[in-house]
């Protein structure tokens, strides 16, 4: 086995609802008697954003059915079980799950129950395949301001129970990051770690203004692509860029990997980690993921152990969690 194989992985940028394995997401889909075809490959069509991915909104579109399937306790528990168990077969043993409940919540289905079975899900993969993980709850920018300090509380309120910090998603160019300055003014004096998708596509300003928010991680930062200053100072910051190649691609945040700032970031010391984004949505895992960068950017196995501990420094973990998953890649011996 090659050593990316072997390498304990640490994976801080993941999407609940894009990353649900295909079969369980199919058997969810009977279960909540959502109509599809009977076709897998016209199936995966629906799910999958595909090699000629357009852009951002074209991605988007591909989680329309799994939010269609997830409107259950039973669906939110496995999923988040399968999910994690999954990631746990191919070496990842800290797992940063995101979704957002208010997506999810009916009059029937309140978020806490949501986020409730979702953490059961996860300690039920913990306990079967030893993974470490836990949900970063994402307030929406398209959402009114009330339901976003609402999935604020919850993050407050299941922190350490299942939930380690806070995000913000949707679309950054409609709804820039000068909205949420109130939105993280409160997760900061609340003590919530949070993260924030910037600079995804275009909009290096929203990468400026998380990180003047107090953002302890950035979703993505391809923005900051040929801004040698900006890069300094967030390598300088030492705060984490949660890179995630593939999907950067296709949504077309680059055009191609000659493109790919991945070197650049990790040259100048920026604290980058790598990430699917979305395991089904985009049809990979870390360790695809890893294998590209060795391919395009020659990123060495000393490289990629160190990539992983420092992506533990800026995970949303207890103390004790990081020191055991640090301890793990070091005895990986893979240096
Ligand atoms: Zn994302």
């Amino acid at each position: 086995m090659m050593w990316i194989e072997r390498l304990p992985k640490v994976e801080l940028h993941c999407h609940l609802d894009g990353s649900v394995p295909v079969p369980v997401l199919k058997r969810l889909c009977l279960a909540g008697n959502v109509a599809i075809p009977g076709d897998d490959a016209e199936f995966r069509k629906l799910i999958e954003a595909g090699e000629d991915c357009g852009s951002l909104t074209e991605y988007l579109r591909a989680f329309d059915l799994p939010l269609q399937c997830l409107r259950t306790e039973e669906a939110f528990f496995t999923a988040s079980y399968e999910t994690a168990a999954n990631a746990a077969k191919e070496g990842v043993c800290y797992l940063e799950l995101r979704f957002a409940p208010l997506l999810s919540e009916t009059s029937k289905l309140p978020a806490e129950s949501i986020i409730e079975a979702a953490a059961a899900g996860l300690e039920k993969a913990a306990l079967e395949q030893g993974i470490h993980a836990a949900f970063i709850l994402c307030g929406m920018r398209h959402f009114k301001e009330a339901e976003n300090f609402r999935t604020l509380k919850l993050a407050k309120q299941y922190l350490d129970r299942g939930v380690c910090g806070l995000d913000l998603a949707g679309d950054e160019s409609a709804f820039p990051n000068e909205a949420f300055q109130e939105y993280f003014r409160r997760a900061s004096r609340e003590d919530i770690p949070f993260t924030v998708h910037s600079g995804e596509c275009g909009r290096k300003e929203n990468i400026e203004l998380a990180v003047s928010y107090g953002a302890g991680r950035i979703g993505h930062g391809i923005a900051m692509k040929g801004d040698v200053r900006l890069q300094e100072k967030i390598a300088a910051s030492g705060i984490g860029v949660e890179m995630c190649p593939s999907s950067n691609l296709q949504t077309k945040a680059v055009t191609g990997w000659e493109e790919y700032p991945f070197r650049d970031f990790l040259d100048r010391g920026v604290n980058v980690s790598v990430n699917t984004d979305n395991r089904t949505v985009t049809n990979t895992t870390v360790t695809t993921e890893l294998k590209l960068l060795q391919e395009h950017f020659n990123l060495t196995s000393g490289e990629a152990a160190e990539l992983m501990k420092r992506s533990m420094d800026v995970s949303f973990a207890q103390e004790s969690t990081k020191k055991i998953v640090k301890k793990k890649i070091d005895e990986s011996g893979i240096a």
